[in-house]
């Protein structure tokens, strides 16, 4: 605002209040989520590519609000994650997403999303040590799904938490791959168990050649290092035909099953053993 006019200063400031205070009503109010119950997990599967098999489920928050309704993570994990919050929603998804898991019929591998400041604020492998034995979980049914922002700030310190973490026995994805500068590098420094193929290369696939180019390359790429591989946001049949082409053998979109209430996953996997 510095060198502008004082007028325009004077003329902005009301719009300002406005945004300032409702930022602050929302960073209230999201303080109060956890204890008034308003954060949901829902469950979205990663199938396999040939079979429809469910391979997994991504677990993804939302925000129950009393007013607004159902707020996606777009709108307050960066709120979150700007004050702080983060640091208790992520401990609250740690715990939430192994219990659903420990309370499913079925062994399903249940991920989870942390955030980079989570590694900086918080000790995640000890909050995932005590989620696992406070649920009975095992630790191979749970995959911490990470982006190569973590690496930003403290790299060795990053690797060294995902160390522990791999110690643990938990399964670790760098997620949407692809998108930074500098995936590749990130696949030298640590040995992930998972990539997940961001949703943007998807979306082009069937217009763009180059797309498909380097979609195949990433999933050689990956197959070759031994990972799994994931592609994110499978749409349409002609996507998913393309991808078989490709060999890629896990997969997770719309075309499969939206996120859904912990309920649902029953219900989804009831439809498909009567299939
Ligand atoms: P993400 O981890 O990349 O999650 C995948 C996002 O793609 C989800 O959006 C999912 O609903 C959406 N998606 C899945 N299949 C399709 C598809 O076929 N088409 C389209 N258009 N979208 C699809 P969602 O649930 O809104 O989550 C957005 C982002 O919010 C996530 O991206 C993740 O970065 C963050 N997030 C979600 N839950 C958590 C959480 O518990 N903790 C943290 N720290 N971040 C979370
Ligand atoms: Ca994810
Ligand atoms: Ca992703
Ligand atoms: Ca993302």
């Amino acid at each position: 605002v510095k060198g502008e006019g004082r007028g325009a200063v004077r003329f902005f400031e009301p719009a300002m209040d406005a945004q300032l205070q409702a930022r602050r009503q929302m960073e209230h109010e999201l303080g109060l989520a956890i204890e008034r119950d308003e954060l949901r997990l829902f469950y979205q599967p990663v199938v396999h590519g040939d079979t429809g098999e469910i391979e997994a489920f991504e677990a993804l928050i939302r925000w129950q609000h009393p007013d607004r309704g159902l707020v996606p993570p777009a709108e307050f994990i960066p709120l979150a994650e700007q004050t702080g919050l983060i640091d208790r929603i992520g401990a609250w998804v740690i715990d939430a997403a192994c219990a659903a898991a420990a309370s499913w019929g079925r062994p399903w591998p249940v991920s989870v999303n942390v955030s980079p400041s989570q590694f900086q604020h918080t000790d995640v492998p000890v909050m995932v040590a005590s989620a696992l034995t406070r649920h009975g979980l095992d630790p191979a049914r749970l995959i911490v799904e990470i982006t190569e922002s973590v690496f930003i700030q403290d790299a060795d310190a990053a690797v060294a938490v995902l160390t522990r973490l791999r110690a643990l026995g938990v399964r670790l994805a760098l997620d949407d791959f692809g998108t930074g500068y500098s995936s590749l590098s990130y696949l030298q420094r640590f040995q992930f168990d998972t990539i997940k193929i961001d949703r943007s290369f998807v979306g082009r696939l069937a217009q763009h050649a180059d797309t498909l180019t380097i979609v195949r390359a990433i999933v050689n790429l990956g197959h070759n290092l031994g990972l799994r591989v994931v592609v994110e946001g499978v749409e349409t049949a002609e996507q998913l035909g393309i991808l078989r082409g490709l060999g890629c053998d896990r997969m997770q979109g719309y075309l499969f099953g939206r996120p859904a209430p912990v309920l649902a996953v029953s219900d989804l996997e009831r439809a498909r053993t009567r299939a």
